[in-house]
């Protein structure tokens, strides 16, 4: 819960505020830009909610927020927060929320398929909560974990178990240590079935990949997201834990593949069309070259 006397003096006057534990994961600031900004490595309530849409935004932000950071004075039905999620992103494509401290508020999604077609897909691993749970468990519950890397599997013990969901993760991020069923390996693309493809991806850590579903939409861990303020796709830089040339290279092999969407861990969401979203990605690998 969040703490009012800990209430940041950078949020305006007013029911919702955050607290001095934001870990600046940018979650609420997604969900709700309209309510959240970042005043400088936290963020705070700079417009107090003034629409049904806006106080909805707001109360799905607390369930997200990774650090219960998010609070309000007033006693709305928090309920429909909750129930807001898993959310539909398109078509069979949801951001599940509950985003999870342990990898610092790393989005994480779910893919619903029919059993016939593989059944459905978690992508890294949101907070294991009860109601979160019960919604998955209605929409199909969990076949399959994809696990982009070491970072964001919170956790996917829980949901494997619970699920009895087989765990997909790369072999060079520890997937033995985390007792990971399919365990792959080297840097060629592996079909899990007709519309998966994992891709690894190294760079960000040795053994990130990425999962391709249906040739549109690319689930991206770590490895590549939207940045708003340079309106580019990027890579984080600053965030490279293994090799930025490794990871410059993974990205310029991205360049094979077709798809139009980037749901990345981190980083913003970007929608575009499959020509445009090729288009940046060129500029990204232009971009993370032109450091050498
Ligand atoms: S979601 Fe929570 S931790 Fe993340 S930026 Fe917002 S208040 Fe901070």
């Amino acid at each position: 819960m969040a703490n009012p006397s800990k209430r940041l003096p950078e949020n305006v006057p007013g029911d919702f505020y955050v607290d001095e534990s934001c870990i600046d994961c940018d979650a609420c600031r997604q969900i709700a830009p309209d309510v959240f900004r970042d005043h400088g490595e936290q963020s705070s309530v700079y417009q107090q909610p003034r629409t049904e849409a806006e106080v909805l935004g707001a109360l799905k932000a607390i369930v997200a927020c990774p650090t219960a950071s998010i609070g309000t004075t007033r006693d709305y039905d928090a309920r429909r927060g909750v129930e807001a999620f898993p959310e539909r992103m398109d078509e069979n494509v949801y951001y599940c929320g509950f985003n999870s401290e342990s990898s610092f508020g790393a989005w994480s999604y779910l893919v619903v398929r029919p059993e016939g077609e593989g059944g459905n897909v978690l992508v890294d691993s949101p907070r294991f909560t009860r109601p979160l749970v019960k919604k998955i468990e209605a929409l199909g519950g969990v076949r399959t974990i994809f696990l982009t890397h070491r970072d964001d599997v919170a956790d996917h013990e829980k949901y494997a178990r619970h699920f009895k969901a087989a765990r997909v993760m790369h072999r060079d991020d520890n997937a033995a240590r985390y007792g990971v069923e399919h365990v792959v390996g080297g840097e060629e693309a592996v079909r899990l079935d007709r519309d998966l493809l994992v891709i690894p991806t190294p760079g960000h850590t040795r053994g990130h990949a990425v999962l391709l579903y249906r040739d549109k939409y690319l689930f991206t861990g770590d490895h590549l997201a939207w940045s708003p303020a340079r309106r580019a796709l990027t890579a984080f830089r600053s965030a490279c834990w293994y090799s930025w040339p490794v990871q410059t290279r993974s990205m310029r092999r991205l360049l094979g593949y077709r798809f139009e969407w980037v749901l990345p861990g981190h980083g913003r969401i970007h929608h575009d069309t499959a020509s445009a979203m090729r288009r940046h990605l060129e500029d990204c690998v232009r971009w993370m070259e032109s450091f050498g």
